[in-house]
């Protein structure tokens, strides 16, 4: 696996490829890589020909008070797991690589940027939206690889991919989980260890949601108050607990079409989101990843 810093560079590796007729698919990443990143490395290298991971923590998607400088940083681990999934090119910027003193484009994804992570957050998902167009201009993916987990974030993405006429196909894959159910994510290595006991109610709350609409339950507001309940039982400082319209975002009067249950909360002053969506047809309730089928034409 070869390591690029540059975009110059990535183009440089890239160009070279496509010109042998190679799809590229790109998995990016903020790094301190656990299996939920390793599932699209897989799932990269099953689709296209040429797997790009980036690593880059982006300081345009951190608010002022939030965790940059201590955000985990483990570089020589990480390049032995991506060489171990086989994948291709890891483009592994620093913040002088990327943002030049200059910039001033933003790239703002209205509405659905705005709720859930992002009320809380508010320049959170431009930060996010800015650099993932910086790394679809530089890397040029046929496709990209996103985990359910960050629903929101795949979203907007897939947003301003279509917004943009950027030609990628949006791919996500389902959250991965530790035997108790708490989703894999890089800040999980916060959590103390109880914090890290407690930290499962997230997803208990997210399945028992899910039991009770299989059991025949429409209205989202008893779910929204149980899962509120159950998290602040455990010791959750709760950010947002409900089901909202998984295309739009917006609250739902009654559990039908595609259900976003997501959640968010600090327990031992760590963040942490996670979300089930499902797709709720009369009395049948299947759980689903989120897919983007009319942007799905490149791979
Ligand atoms: P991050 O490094 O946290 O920015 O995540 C990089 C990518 O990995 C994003 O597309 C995330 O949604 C995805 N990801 C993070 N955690 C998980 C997980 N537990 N399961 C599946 N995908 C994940």
């Amino acid at each position: 696996m070869k390591t690029v810093t540059t975009p110059r560079e990535a183009r440089r590796a890239i160009d070279e490829i496509k010109k042998a007729g190679a799809r590229v698919g790109l998995v990016p990443t903020m790094g301190a890589l656990h299996e939920g990143h390793a599932s699209l490395v897989r799932m990269a290298r099953a689709r296209t020909e040429f797997v790009v991971a980036s690593i880059f923590v982006n300081p345009r998607q951190f608010g002022p008070k939030e965790d940059l400088s201590r955000y985990p940083r483990t570089l020589e681990a990480d390049r032995r797991m991506l060489e171990d999934l086989g994948c291709d090119l890891l483009f592994h910027p620093n913040d002088a690589d990327l943002y030049s003193p200059a910039d001033r484009t933003r790239i703002s994804v209205e509405g659905i940027s705005d709720v859930l992570c992002g009320a809380a957050r508010r320049d959170h998902f431009q930060g996010v939206a800015l650099v993932v167009a910086k790394l679809f201009n530089i890397i040029g993916p046929d496709a990209a690889f996103f985990g359910q987990k960050d629903a929101q974030q795949a979203l907007v993405i897939q947003r301003m991919a279509a917004d943009l006429d950027i030609p990628v196909t949006i791919l996500l894959g389902p959250t991965v989980r530790e035997a108790d159910g708490l989703a894999m994510s890089s800040r999980n290595r916060y959590l103390d260890p109880e914090s890290r006991s407690k930290a499962p109610a997230m997803y208990a709350a997210l399945a028992s949601a899910r039991r009770r609409i299989e059991a025949g339950e429409r209205d989202p507001a008893p779910l929204a108050a149980m899962m509120t309940g159950t998290m602040r039982a455990a010791g959750f400082d709760v950010e947002y607990a409900g089901a909202v319209d998984g295309a739009t975002l917006e609250p739902l009067e009654r559990m039908a079409g595609t259900v976003l249950l997501a959640c968010a909360g600090r327990i031992g002053g760590t963040r942490l989101i996670d979300n089930v969506t499902l797709r709720v047809s009369g009395a049948k309730v299947e759980e689903i990843v989120l897919e983007f089928p009319e942007w799905s034409r490149y791979v």
